[in-house]
């Protein structure tokens, strides 16, 4: 596994990280069974970053990988979950972070980030919540997610002493505007740009075919499948890590494997396309 280090800070965390936006509700125990058997092979492949949010499965992907924390080390952990925006209050908003915490059976978030930009609770109110997680204890570090790049620097400066270390963006290779528009300035300034649903959400299963085509030939070439490509492609830019979600088995082993595929400079010019948005 490669590891990329978080600005300001002597720590390094692996490129590629583990998605739980899938895990649902009210399904049986094998279903559960197989989650964690795919988050515990991820770890092992050195997919150590879990990424989570209070809004998936209403609490139940963090009361699953709460399941799996306890059989490793904390610190061999990097867990990263996220305050939904529909909490109005100062005090609403630290319950919901202290009930996630309850919910992933852990001291303190590795990362705790701002899922959405809110129109409806004051930027300068979320940062205070944020900056008052950092001097509790309660994470360590602190980001956003799906802010543009003017509301980035609007909530940074609204903080007093702490950092945005992340901004997680939907980025790949159909959703490409963030990595034209706005990845330079996060490169420039050293922040670690997470890319979401690598792989469109559906496994990168209906691609139009002048993608698919380029993908297949890059793929041929590299001994790998479309979607390890896929993935190679967004953690060859400096600054980006990314978090593929797989329920199963062999796709977790697959997307481990994609961390050590290094493509050439002409292989990520071929799949630039700046007008997809
Ligand atoms: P994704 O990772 O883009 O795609 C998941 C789909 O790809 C699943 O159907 C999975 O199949 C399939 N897949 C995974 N690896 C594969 C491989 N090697 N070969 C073929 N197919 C493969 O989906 P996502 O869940 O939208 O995004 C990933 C994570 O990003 C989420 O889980 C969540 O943690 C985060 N996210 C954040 C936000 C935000 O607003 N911040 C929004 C969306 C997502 P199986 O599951 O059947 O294995």
């Amino acid at each position: 596994m490669r590891f990329i280090e978080l600005p300001k800070a002597k720590e390094k965390i692996p490129i590629l990280g583990q998605g739980t936006w899938g895990i649902k509700r009210f399904k049986n125990r094998s279903y559960y069974e197989q989650w964690k058997s795919s988050l515990k092979k991820g770890i092992e492949l050195g997919m150590t970053h879990i990424d989570t949010a209070e809004f998936y499965g209403q609490g139940k992907a963090e009361k699953i990988i709460s399941d799996i924390i306890r059989e490793y080390d904390r610190d061999d952990l990097f867990i990263t979950s996220k305050l939904f925006p529909n909490h109005l209050r100062y005090k609403s908003m630290k319950k919901a972070a202290n009930k996630s915490l309850k919910r992933l059976g852990i001291k303190n978030f590795d990362l705790y980030l701002i899922h959405w930009p809110s129109p409806f609770e004051s930027i300068k109110k979320q940062m205070k919540v944020l900056e008052d997680l950092v001097n509790e204890g309660k994470t360590r570090y602190i980001g956003v997610s799906n802010f543009s790049v003017e509301q980035f620097k609007k909530a940074q400066n609204n903080l007093k002493e702490e950092i945005l270390v992340n901004n997680q963006l939907h980025i790949n290779l159909s959703k490409q505007k963030h990595i034209h528009s706005s990845l330079p300035y996060y490169q420039k300034e050293g922040v670690i740009v997470t890319a979401y649903s690598p792989l469109g959400h559906r496994g990168f299963t209906n691609l139009g075919n002048v993608l698919k085509e380029q993908l297949e030939g890059i793929a041929k070439k590299h001994n790998a499948t479309i979607q390890q490509i896929a993935i190679a492609w967004l953690i060859n830019h400096s600054n980006v890590i990314t978090i593929p979600k797989a329920f199963q088995l062999k796709h977790v082993e697959a997307n481990a494997k994609a961390a050590d595929i290094v493509l050439s400079k002409e292989e990520l010019s071929l799949l630039y396309n700046s007008d997809i948005n």
